[in-house]
């Protein structure tokens, strides 16, 4: 399915054999402050904070907005952005996702507003970029924060422009899955100087001074060896997407007017970061469904993910709390789709193969 991405294992000992001098191995140290700042001027925005993970980071995003009562985001997503405001102890209000792109639907959030939303949390879905003139319209016209989680979509630009910038906060994760990784790690972008220091407190207890702890803050640090491989990976990044688009376009080639394939389409004005390659299988035209390609592909030891399937709201945790058929067209999508396998050394070989499976030839 993917391959996190190392550095060569002599750069990232040469990067981290200062930590045995220096001894200082988490808690904002110099590789931390290195690669907030590389990251800064990477993603194109004013301030990053970085922490442990993504995850981490959406939820101390929603404590540092002082959101209260509904959200409005979507089901089409992973387990982490549902989960990060049931977490804060609000709710979530699902909004359906609009068929071409898979981001949330921008004509249907109005209507779901009432006086308890504080909030829209739209999701950049495999990087494809949310509708955000419009999400900044009708936050402002309702008083609304804006939180993305654009954990997909790290370097993606709208007519040039870093795709961190917009809304109130954006959160990218550094997993080892993702298009750049520091092992685990994540990081919030955002333009207001005060929420920088506010996070601070909120990822690091809470701690103004060894003698005066102002706020109840958790742990939400990045140590240095993480920060170090986030250093390394950095300077790949632009040339693995360049392989990642060479990938992509071996699949286009093959899979495009396929009668029953739906491949996703490039946005205007979007530079994207080709996260990941979701192909949507109508079965009545296509002949197979996305289950049977799934197992097709299994057999040949080829793991291809049903990403996102479930939809979040369906999940057991919640309990019957929610119902999908509000989302007709992320219930849709989910049972449909697949991602296919996609890291930048993917060889032609191998996509040769992968779509040979799928067409059945
Ligand atoms: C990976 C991911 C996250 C969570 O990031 P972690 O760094 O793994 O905690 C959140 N949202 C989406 C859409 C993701 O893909």
């Amino acid at each position: 399915m993917t391959r996190s991405s190392l550095p060569p294992f002599e750069e990232y000992i040469e990067e981290i054999r200062s930590l045995w001098e220096t001894r200082w191995l988490t808690n904002m140290g110099e590789k931390h402050n290195k690669l907030e700042k590389e990251l800064e001027a990477y993603l194109g925005v004013p301030f990053v904070s970085l922490f442990s993970n993504g995850h981490l980071a959406l939820e101390m995003a929603i404590e540092v907005l002082h959101l209260t009562g509904e959200v409005i985001t979507t089901p089409f997503t992973f387990a982490s952005t549902t989960h990060a405001i049931t977490r804060n102890g609000l709710t979530p209000v699902f909004c359906d996702i609009s068929a071409s792109d898979f981001t949330i639907d921008v004509d249907q959030i109005e209507s779901l507003i009432t006086d308890k939303t504080t909030a829209i949390m739209p999701v950049h879905v495999y990087g494809n970029v949310c509708n955000v003139m419009e999400i900044d319209r009708i936050a402002k016209k309702y008083n609304l924060k804006v939180i993305y989680d654009a954990a997909h979509a790290f370097g993606v630009t709208v007519n040039g422009q870093g795709i961190g910038n917009f809304g109130d906060i954006s959160m990218f994760s550094f997993h080892a899955t993702k298009v750049f990784n520091s092992i685990e790690g994540g990081a919030l972008t955002f333009a207001d100087e005060k929420v920088k220091n506010q996070l601070y407190q909120i990822k690091n207890f809470g701690i103004v001074s060894p003698e005066s702890i102002t706020y109840a803050g958790g742990n939400g640090k990045m140590n240095e060896f993480s920060a170090a491989m986030g250093v390394c990976n950095i300077s790949y990044v632009n040339e693995n997407i360049a392989f990642r688009k060479s990938v992509v376009e071996l699949y286009k080639e093959r899979l495009s007017g396929i009668k029953g394939l739906t491949l996703l389409e490039s946005q205007e004005g979007v530079s994207s970061n080709y996260s990941y390659f979701p192909v949507v299988f109508n079965e009545k035209q296509f002949g197979k469904t996305r289950d049977q390609v799934h197992a097709a592909l299994a057999q040949e030891n080829i793991i291809a993910r049903k990403y996102f399937y479930p939809l979040t709201s369906k999940f057991e945790c919640y309990d019957g709390r929610f119902s999908s058929n509000e989302t007709p067209v992320a219930e849709y999508i989910a049972e449909r789709v697949l991602t296919l396998p996609l890291y930048p050394e993917l060889s032609k070989h191998d996509v040769d193969r992968i779509c040979n499976i799928i067409l059945g030839k």
